[in-house]
């Protein structure tokens, strides 16, 4: 038997696209409920992306400084050790607070909270969208009925041809987040944000680390002059790269493993004892009925939608990792709120152009807007202004003096059209370079703006002078 509740809206996924959609559906006065398949809320950013990264990043960062740095500040304390199950408890206890948090958000918002599985199965006799909830812990099914549904179900990791993730040694970042040990040695295949933040977790506690990239570089969608700057640091830190590399296969040894991989000078193979795939992720649409009820798919299977985040069947909406743009969770929940405001009839829209995009290595690598090889090749005429941390007073108080920022102008009316930052607090810093950038400011602008002294942020001036060559302290 089959229990039929209807809403105005019903949102499938409970990540930062789902919740904060749902959230902001209530505040505009919407019925909302929300169908979640795992425990907890706050999806894969929540469980097992952004926040336990960042907490692990934080940890072992400040293990690092400890053991690496105190001594340049004169602090002299006994070696550092390590307490992995303490650190790893610290980061459940973070994602446990938010993940409860967003419990409480739903609770005094009024949002009905459904633990199951949701497929949609068609239109009711009154036109309304039925979504089915296979539940997780009540025995009865539930069907959801609603004129509006928001499929926000995100995306899983990608795996290697031929070597499925076995949860031991061929793993994905889930896994990487909860290890019981310090990998002796640690092979991340592929070099981009996720693969490097895991890499400077395990490499700071102690792991030997090698990347392998396909491409002739890490980070191929950032700034060159900036993905440089960042291998270059990270190989500092003892991050091995094997860059233009393939691997082909793989073959388990007891506890082991033995990766076979070719860079372009036939077949080497090399023992490890994890295998970390983070070469992509894809959207997860499989099992929601999508395709039965005819919405479309693209060639990379993300759905399909139109600029109200409608899918190709009126009524069912898309947002998050789902749909077409970067797969990060802050351009998740903005299409959350826009979707929703645009069904409430505002006129809200995501600035697609201005999402900022960050990697939390140390130094941090953060960008927004176009890059150098992207103004090149679109014929755009732009002038560049540079400043290095290095020259900058409260860097070198700090003692973090590598990296600089960069922002690209446009030659004609100096506005600014990408702003690049490897350095300290990078993540924090390209908050000012996005608010400029959406306000369409000039590198003027920022030149004019006063900066405290002594701040990182005064580097973002100096960039922004260094674009009609008047830096003071070049
Ligand atoms: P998700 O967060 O994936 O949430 C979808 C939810 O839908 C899940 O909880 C899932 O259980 C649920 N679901 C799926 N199918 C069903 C179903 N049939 N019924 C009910 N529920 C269902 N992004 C950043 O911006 N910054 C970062 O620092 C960052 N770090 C990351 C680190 C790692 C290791 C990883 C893996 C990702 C990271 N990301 C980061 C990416 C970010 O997590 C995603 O872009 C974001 O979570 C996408 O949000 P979403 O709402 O689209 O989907």
């Amino acid at each position: 038997m089959s229990e039929i509740t209807t809403f105005d809206l019903i949102v499938i996924g409970a990540g930062p696209g789902g919740y904060v959609a749902a959230i902001r559906a209530a505040q505009l006065g919407m019925k909302v409920a929300v169908v979640e398949k795992r425990a907890t809320l706050g999806g894969v950013c929540l469980n097992e992306g952004c926040i336990p990264s960042k907490a692990l990043l934080d940890s072992s960062e400040l293990f690092a400084l400890a053991r690496d740095r105190f001594a340049l500040h004169g602090i002299g304390i006994e070696t550092p050790r390590l307490d992995l199950g303490v650190m790893m408890q610290r980061k459940d206890d973070v994602v446990k607070k938010l993940t409860e948090g967003i419990a409480y958000l739903f609770k005094k918002n009024g949002i009905e909270r459904i633990h199951g599985a949701a497929s949609l199965t068609g239109r009711n006799p009154v036109g309304h969208h039925q979504v089915d909830v296979k539940p997780e812990q009540v025995a009865t099914a539930v069907t959801l009925t609603a004129p509006k549904v928001i499929v926000a179900t995100g995306s899983e990791a990608s795996g290697l041809p031929g070597m499925p993730f076995d949860g031991q040694i061929v793993v994905s970042a889930r896994e990487a987040l909860s290890f019981d040990a310090v990998p002796e040695h640690l092979i991340i295949a592929g070099g981009g944000y996720i693969g490097l933040e895991m890499g400077s977790v395990w490499r700071r506690l102690g792991a030997r680390v090698t990347v392998m990239e396909m491409l002739p570089q890490i980070l191929p969608t950032m700034d060159r002059q900036a993905a440089d700057a960042l291998y270059r640091s990270l190989r500092k830190q003892g991050i091995q790269f094997r860059l233009g590399t393939r691997i082909t296969g793989i073959r388990r040894t007891d506890s082991k493993a033995v990766v076979h991989f070719d860079a372009g000078t036939g077949s080497e193979e090399i023992d490890c004892d994890k295998l970390l795939v983070a070469v992509g992720r894809r959207p997860l649409t499989a099992g929601l009925g999508l395709e039965g009820l005819g919405v479309k798919l693209d060639e990379r299977g993300r759905v399909v939608i139109d600029c109200d985040y409608q899918t190709t069947i009126p009524g069912i909406y898309a947002i998050g990792d789902l749909v077409p743009g970067p797969m990060l969770a802050h351009k998740a929940s903005d299409e959350g709120v826009v979707c929703v405001e645009r069904m409430a009839g505002h006129h809200s829209v995501v600035e697609y152009e201005y999402i900022p995009g960050v990697v939390y290595t140390w130094p941090e690598g953060a960008i927004v807007g176009q890059t150098e090889e992207q103004l090149k090749e679109s014929g755009i005429t732009y002038k560049a202004g540079r400043f290095n941390f290095a020259a900058l007073g409260r860097a070198r108080c700090m003692d973090e003096t590598e990296g600089f920022v960069k922002i690209l102008a446009d030659a004609e009316n100096d506005r600014i059209l990408g702003i690049h930052i490897v350095g300290p607090r990078a993540s924090d810093l390209i908050a000012e370079a996005a608010t400029v950038m959406s306000f369409c400011g000039s590198a003027g602008d920022i030149a004019l703006m006063c900066h405290a002294h002594p701040t990182l942020s005064e580097a973002i001036r100096e960039a922004a002078l260094d674009v009609h060559n008047e830096a003071i302290h070049v």
